[in-house]
């Protein structure tokens, strides 16, 4: 289901502004929900543990759990999935800048 494509994680971080440094043992998987239910739930879950400033939920478009490959060089890399998250370029960092450089 289109609508359906969305999970939201928590977890604690060891940078609460990269998702990647999630630590594994305390992730927890919440859905899938349409996008509305999800970002409601990061909402309510962030708000919760707002004393908490490792911890953290996202929003996560679950196709991306599966998926780190770049659509500019197909490269397999880590930033592919922050940078699909912070800005919705399916992009490493390397071409990401590459495209600020020599815009197409
Ligand atoms: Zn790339």
């Amino acid at each position: 289901m289109e609508n359906d494509g969305f999970i939201v994680i928590e977890g604690i971080h060891k940078n609460p502004n990269n998702i990647d440094t999630l630590d594994e043992s305390s992730k927890i998987v919440h859905g899938p929900y349409n996008k509305k239910k999800a970002s409601e739930l990061a909402k309510t879950l962030n708000q919760k543990n707002i004393d908490n400033f490792y911890h953290r939920a996202w929003v996560v478009n679950k196709d991306i759990q599966t998926d780190n490959i770049c659509e500019e060089c197909k490269k397999e890399d880590a930033s592919v999935k922050q940078n699909l998250i912070m800005h919705s370029y399916k992009i490493c960092n390397s071409c990401n800048l590459a495209k600020t450089i020599f815009p197409l």
